[in-house]
């Protein structure tokens, strides 16, 4: 059986043979690797790109006038470009390479917040947040005294986004919201709640980690002020991702963290910071894996990201149809607008063991609470097992998913 995408020509057998760590049995099944959301795996020319660069280009960036130093320095810029075309960023000095999405709030809700926001003011985010987008928030609240707020969410999953627009007041400083819920798979309106924000002279950061791998993202477009992204969900290395933000509002903002490369100028007196993007990455980066990162989002492209879409999507439709078909089964986040993620709960059996049971059959899936125990409490469950898709997945693996389910069902009888 194939999607219809594939039989329009979606290379997947040749992307399959691109990931190495897919060619093998666990517990002597072949490999179904359903676990994207929360990291995806690498395709080869990731894993070829960091081997050439340590054994071919490698130093330390931006301060050496060694032909090493300054190609690796190269490199390293290049996918800063790679980036911002990525992104559709206005600037490559926009994108501020950090370890993740998570260090990339950490870093606005340190610098943009306390140097713009104070005592009373709200930041509204939603009820569907992950805990990287609740807890730098909680944390600059105990600092600085400022007040979280939270848009609710339906029993489908989806965003009141009525509710969050009425949540927009004269105290609100920021909008923190995410495009892609991890635990849910909805897909928010975050165009329209920009635009609603921007009426109202509000800034709009967005949590691009799950949707980065899955939809094409134009931040121009979008207006966002804020964008984060983790390479590791985007088929890169792990301890990389990208904190876009608009020109105006980094040059506003303060250093995070002080050190080396972030200065123009130090004296025991005065340090005089650098400009864009450096204030931002003090110390020795992550070089060679922000290098790869760029080589990841080439592999993308090279496929592009509207074919993925389309495979996933085809991916998400029929294990939605066959989950819906067994019993005691109950689908967590039925939202209209949804990404390849398909959270679930199981009838008298706790999420951990559907885990454990389907990695006896070779299927790698989440349980847990996905890091958004506000969703799990909404719900009233402890956790969900989720099948999350990426664009090496197959319609026999959401077979094999489904089989395998159905074998525990039989299990727990
Ligand atoms: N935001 C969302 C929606 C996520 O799914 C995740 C990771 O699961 C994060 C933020 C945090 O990403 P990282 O742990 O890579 O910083």
């Amino acid at each position: 059986m194939t999607t219809a995408t594939e039989r329009a020509g979606y290379p997947l057998e040749r992307i399959r043979n691109d990931f190495p760590i897919l060619q093998q049995s666990i517990h002597g099944h072949p490999l179904a690797y359903l676990d994207n959301a929360a990291s995806t795996q690498k395709p080869r020319a990731v894993i070829d790109c960091i081997r050439r660069v340590y054994e071919t280009d490698y130093s330390n960036v931006h301060r050496g006038v060694h032909s090493l130093s300054q190609r690796a320095t190269d490199r390293y810029e290049a996918a800063r470009c790679r980036l911002q075309a990525f992104l559709k960023a206005r600037h490559s000095h926009e994108i501020i390479f950090v370890r993740g999405a998570t260090e990339g709030i950490n870093l606005v809700a340190q610098s943009f917040g306390r140097s713009h926001l104070k005592a009373g003011d709200e930041i509204l985010i939603t009820a569907m947040e992950h805990h990287a987008n609740i807890v730098p928030w909680q944390m600059l609240s105990e600092q600085i005294g400022t007040r979280l707020v939270v848009a609710p969410i339906d029993r489908q999953g989806e965003l009141q986004l009525d509710a969050l627009i009425d949540r927009l007041s004269a105290k609100t400083r920021l909008v923190a919201v995410t495009q892609v819920s991890n635990a849910l798979g909805t897909i928010n309106p975050v165009r329209e709640i920009i635009e609603q924000a921007h009426a109202r002279g509000i800034p709009v950061l967005v949590d691009g980690a799950q949707a980065v791998p899955h939809l094409a993202v134009d931040v121009t477009a979008l207006d966002c002020d804020f964008y984060v992204l983790s390479g590791h969900k985007l088929y890169g290395p792990s301890g990389i991702g990208v904190l876009y933000g608009k020109e105006q509002w980094l040059k506003a903002m303060p250093p995070y963290q002080g050190g080396g490369d972030m200065i123009r100028r130090v004296t025991f007196e005065k340090t005089e910071y650098n400009g864009l993007p450096y204030k931002f990455e003090a110390g020795t980066p992550n070089i060679v894996d922000t290098i790869a990162l760029g080589a990841a989002v080439d592999y993308l492209e090279a496929i592009g990201l509207d074919a993925i879409a389309a495979h996933e999507a085809e991916l998400l439709a029929y294990a939605t149809r066959r989950a819906l078909e067994i019993p005691g089964l109950t689908l967590i986040g039925t939202a209209r607008h949804k990404g390849a993620i398909l959270s679930f709960t199981l009838d008298r059996i706790h999420p951990h063991d559907i885990g454990t049971l389907l990695d006896m059959q070779g299927i790698a899936i989440r349980a847990g609470h996905h890091c958004a125990m506000p969703v799990m409490d909404f719900f009233g469950v402890p956790a969900t097992a989720r099948a999350s898709f990426g664009l090496y997945n197959t319609l026999a693996e959401v077979d094999a998913l489904m089989d395998g389910l159905g074998e525990i069902i039989k299990v727990f009888r």
